[in-house]
């Protein structure tokens, strides 16, 4: 175990002091409304029953098309600019590297997380193409597009990876499967990697393996929650939701065994009621398995069970997101971390130099993810504000410059 002190043993020592991180007892979701039977399951959309032509931006005042992967498929404002079917342009960003493919239907995600824009209980409020995910707009695209664009641009594409993202609906299996046959007829898997953002509540082992044989290559599992308390709470019967930790937990090992080292990993969010030692001892029997951690700040998403609630205070995030760095690429063990009374990290287990070379480099900063080509430890999912405003960037798409890092140490209190 890594040193925990008891809060009054650290008084005088140099652990951050006052509230400067999310506590349990406050990070607790609003209920869910019940949701009127005649708007259940999509069935505005359904009823309508508007046919798509080419792109849908969301928000259009035009009623939500009748829209079903594989068919369609939902992708990030950032994808959408980069991809160049959306106009826009991303501050201090020209492009993002990772072309994450949402799959969508009328009925939506019948899951319904605490935090999640996508969540069912949105249901009477906004149709689910028109739903904001990680603060933004998610447009849908006909798949056949969106592979036809890539493959034209072959190797002068500025993606560096494709990331499938499930969703929980009875389609979801089957559909991963096709979008990933079509994407791999037309786009060779070792010029583009394919990673699977998985939904382990309706996956089989054999589902798991069938994507390792159709050429996936890397296989996540957003657990989300750090701890089995916070996953029941936000993702599981706390908000009606089907999902569960052991269901999670089972098929994340089953990704360890299909998938392999360095191949697999999981999603948590860091702010959610958890203690900076929970989601660091997480972070390391993630390592120890073989996988990786990939980041989120908490940020109160709008129309989530959660959006009255505040975002993760900057230095609990750079405590957390520097201490997971060097457990993650710099070999340091959780263990020979200090953590105060409040389960807040106050030594990272190096000496101070070894501390200011990983701080002075930056690239702990950055969006934590999947792979691209430029260094493993530089994730091409770089999600630009997915979790945050420009104004206060949590993760940093872009390598900080020196004005950043100035920031970031004043955050750390370094
Ligand atoms: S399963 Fe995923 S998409 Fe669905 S509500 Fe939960 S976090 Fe959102």
């Amino acid at each position: 175990m890594s040193c925990y002190r008891p809060e009054s043993a650290t008084a005088a020592g140099n652990a951050p002091a006052g509230e400067d991180h999310n506590p349990a007892a406050l990070m607790q979701p609003r209920p869910p409304a019940a949701t009127p039977r005649d708007m259940k399951n999509g069935a505005r959309v359904k009823g309508n029953n508007v046919a798509p032509h080419g792109v849908y931006l969301p928000n259009y005042n035009i009623l939500t098309p009748h829209m079903r992967s594989p068919e369609y498929v939902q992708m990030s404002t950032a994808a959408a600019i980069t991809l160049g079917i959306m106009n826009g342009r991303m501050h201090r960003c020209s492009c993002t590297r990772c072309l994450n493919l949402l799959l969508t239907y009328p009925e939506g995600c019948r899951a319904n997380c605490a935090y999640c824009g996508l969540a069912r209980h949105r249901e009477a409020e906004r149709d689910y193409a028109d739903r904001n995910f990680i603060r933004v707009d998610w447009p849908a695209v006909p798949l056949e597009q969106a592979v036809e664009i890539v493959a034209r641009d072959g190797a002068a594409t500025p993606f560096h990876r494709m990331c499938i993202s499930m969703i929980t609906h009875p389609r979801s299996d089957a559909d991963t499967v096709t979008v990933l046959k079509r994407w791999t007829d037309r786009i060779d898997p070792s010029a583009i990697p394919v990673s699977i953002l998985s939904n382990p509540t309706t996956m089989t082992r054999a589902d798991v393996v069938r994507l390792r044989d159709l050429g996936a290559d890397i296989f996540t599992v957003a657990l989300d929650a750090a701890t089995p308390v916070i996953f029941d709470r936000t993702r599981g019967k706390g908000v009606q939701s089907p999902h569960s930790w052991a269901k999670y937990w089972e098929i994340l090992m089953d990704a360890r065994d299909i998938f392999g080292p360095q191949k697999f990993g999981a999603h948590i969010i860091v702010g959610m009621g958890e203690t900076e030692h929970d989601v660091l001892a997480l972070v390391q029997k993630l390592v120890d398995l073989g996988g990786h951690s990939h980041m989120f700040c908490f940020f109160p998403e709008k129309g989530s069970l959660m959006d009255h609630l505040p975002a993760t205070p900057r230095d609990q995030w750079r405590r957390v997101q520097l201490a997971r760095y060097l457990i993650d690429y710099r070999a340091v063990r959780f263990e020979s971390m200090k953590f105060d009374g409040s389960g807040r990290v106050f030594d990272y287990g190096i000496p101070e130099s070894e501390l200011e070379e990983v701080v002075a480099k930056g690239v702990a900063f950055r969006t934590s993810g999947c792979p691209g080509k430029f260094a493993d430890d530089v994730s091409a999912c770089d999600r630009p504000y997915g979790d945050s405003p420009p104004s206060n960037i949590a993760s940093y798409p872009f390598q900080p410059n020196r004005t950043d890092l100035r920031k970031i140490r004043r955050q750390l209190k370094i």
